[in-house]
């Protein structure tokens, strides 16, 4: 006997659109369909702990997919905890979950507007058990739960409009079959009769379940060889096979993984030959509950410098893949770590919108940027090595990125010093080693390449005192730098901007002197400012040099030569500052030049060659041959 039942409102309305909207993603019925099956084998298992009976002798669970090509059907059927006629009634013919009822009313809206945006509202929510309804136009339950007696069992059958009939059936078996009756395909496609293939299932299930931690089930397939000249033929045996690999290296207590088999998961996932640097794998709990298993790869990719490119994270939610380069879980500076999260709480069809607005992404994100961090921090100092040759410069990105965690990247950051050829001097090592009476500033100097840094003339007077300057050449240093200006209360200073005070390290005398010298080049200043006004904005007696004659310096607040270059290179537009001249009143060049009779040329040879010396162009190269020129013949 049948018995007729109508579909919750929202349930009518939501199978409506599901049976009508253009759909793109219609494989998503069968990760649901597994999905549900999983679910109802870990609830008997749960349920099971303390009720054995509900296993009714049997406790193996699987989960079986077939299909009947003649038929047009496909049937994901499980051995879980099934449902009772009731459950079967209100599980399947109304929707309980808020998120699914706030989608419904959305979609209400939707309505209203076109078929496609319904569509793609639809693929941005999924729809569960209903999502069958995309490719079929009828399906069938049967379900019966554990512990009951066989008679118990009930069919739902419904054709996916306004109701569905249930029947009371006999079921050997506990569990629940669902069939799926495969619609028609229209005029000259075989989309949806593409799914009558063992072929594509198998891919579909591997694509979405292949660490679901349960066995997935399919008939074995055999080739046989054609008869009287006919062509063979790939048959369907009754044999089953396991076609996942029924287990998630990540769910799995860390003590039974060994480095072998980390490092092989790595391989897969990565794509990268090489075994990781290291890897992290913990259980999260607390506000949101997740597993995070995470690798630190040994070298750099190819494409490591696109931004664009989504971070190597893919996101599980209860094992079952939901997608690929989840960028919302990982920083863009971090975008080299690869790995896996796999959520409790997050719902499967959550879409990537869905997912940059989730409070359990961001504290999954933040507990990853962490724990990147302090595996970071724990590295030993040849193996951190190993990774900033490779990542250093963009972990540097996270100077300029991630206010929050902002002083525990600058305590990663190494650089190469004037005392330190290799790049392994950090802020914390360089103010250990900091001069008495150093307290003013943690010095530093970007440039091009790590030679003309080196090579700076600004670097003259912190040559002679023996005071440490970090010599900086990666092209984000500079930007990165911008964001930081301190570390740990003593300020950073660029060697190369502004007017700066040497503090304590130059004693008395040396302040005399310099002063005397400031005063007595007043006359010599001022013929300077003139002859170079259009290309300085002002000409001062230095403090920084020492063999050179003159250098160029940036406004305090002012965008540096080296950022300046690098935006025009990059085709952007650069702020038009000119550079402050510091000459040398104790070079022989300066001398001579006060008295000259061709004082003009002398003055702009001595800007343009300064601009040379720090990696620049003069702005007119031809001109400048053209004086050094005359000078020389
Ligand atoms: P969700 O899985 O998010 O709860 P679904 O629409 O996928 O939503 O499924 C609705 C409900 O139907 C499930 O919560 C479950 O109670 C029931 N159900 C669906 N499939 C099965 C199954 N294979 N075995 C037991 N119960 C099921
Ligand atoms: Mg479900």
């Amino acid at each position: 006997m049948t018995t007729k039942h109508s579909f919750q409102a929202e349930v009518a309305q939501l199978l409506h659109l599901v049976t009508h909207s253009l759909y793109s993603n219609k494989e998503i019925f069968l990760r649901e369909l597994i999905s549900n099956a999983s679910d109802a084998c870990d609830k008997l298992r749960f349920e099971g702990l303390n009720n054995d009976a509900l296993y009714e002798g049997k406790s193996d669970l699987v989960v079986c997919v077939s299909f009947d090509k003649a038929a047009r059907t496909i049937t994901i059927s499980d051995n879980g905890i099934g449902m009772t006629a009731d459950e079967a009634i209100a599980h399947l013919g109304t929707i309980a979950k808020s998120g699914t009822k706030d989608f419904v009313s959305k979609l209400g809206d939707a309505q209203k507007a076109n078929a496609k945006e319904q569509g793609s509202l639809i693929g941005q929510f999924g729809v569960g058990f209903y999502s069958g309804f995309i490719v079929a136009d009828k399906m069938v339950v049967e379900t019966r739960r554990g512990g009951t007696a066989a008679s118990e069992g009930v069919r739902w059958i419904s054709g996916g409009a306004g109701d569905f009939e249930t029947e009371v059936i006999t079921k050997e078996d506990r569990g629940t079959s669902v069939t799926l009756h495969l619609r028609d395909d229209e005029e000259g496609s075989s989309e949806i009769g593409d799914f009558l293939s063992n072929w594509k299932l198998k891919s579909i299930i591997n694509k979405y379940a292949e660490h679901i931690s349960l066995p997935i089930l399919m008939r074995k397939e055999e080739w046989k060889e054609g008869k009287d000249n006919q062509p063979g033929e790939m048959v369907t045996t009754d044999e089953w096979e396991t076609i996942n690999k029924a287990s998630a290296l990540w769910s799995r207590a860390k003590s039974d993984i060994t480095q072998e088999q980390y490092d092989e998961f790595y391989k897969q996932i990565s794509y990268d030959f090489a075994p990781p640097l290291a890897h992290s794998h913990n259980r999260v709990e607390g506000k949101t509950e997740y597993t995070q298993l995470l690798y630190i790869p040994s070298t750099a990719p190819h494409d490591l410098w696109n931004r664009d490119k989504k971070a190597g994270i893919k996101l599980y939610v209860k094992r079952v893949f939901i997608m690929d380069d989840a960028e919302s879980l990982m920083p863009v500076y971090l975008r080299f770590v690869k790995g896996v999260i796999d959520s409790a709480d997050l719902p499967l069809n959550v879409s990537r919108e869905l997912l940059q607005e989730s409070r359990d992404t961001k504290a999954i994100r933040e507990g990853n940027t962490r724990r990147i961090l302090s595996m970071l921090e724990g590295m030993d100092e040849t193996t951190y090595a190993k990774f900033y040759e490779a990542f250093g410069a963009v972990l540097k990105e996270g100077i300029g990125e991630d206010m929050q965690n902002k002083d525990k990247i600058a305590k990663l950051l190494r650089f190469a010093s004037t005392t330190e050829d290799a790049i392994k001097v950090g802020f914390s090592d360089y103010k250990a080693r900091m001069k008495e009476g150093q307290e003013a500033a943690i010095y530093y100097i970007t440039a091009e390449t790590l030679a003309a840094a080196k090579n700076s003339p600004q670097l003259e007077v912190f040559k002679k005192k023996g005071i440490e300057v970090l010599l900086m050449s990666d092209r984000v240093d500079e930007w990165a730098l911008g964001f930081l200006n301190e570390f740990e209360g003593t300020p950073l200073q660029s060697v190369a901007k502004g007017a700066f005070d040497l503090g304590k390290l130059q004693d008395e005398a040396e302040k005399k002197a310099a002063e005397d010298a400031a005063e007595s080049a007043k006359p010599l200043l001022a013929k300077l400012k003139e002859a170079l006004k259009d290309k300085a904005e002002d000409v001062r007696v230095t403090t920084r040099l020492v063999d050179s004659p003159a250098c160029l310096v940036t406004k305090e607040d002012g965008m540096s030569a080296q950022l300046a270059r690098m935006l025009k290179q990059a085709g952007q537009a650069a702020p038009e500052s000119k550079p402050i001249l510091e000459i040398n009143t104790e070079h022989a060049l300066v001398k001579k030049l006060e008295g000259s009779v061709n004082f003009n040329d002398l003055a702009h040879i001595l800007f343009d060659q300064a601009m040379l010396a720090e990696g620049g162009m003069p702005a007119d190269p031809a001109a400048y041959v053209k004086r050094v020129n005359a000078l020389l013949s």
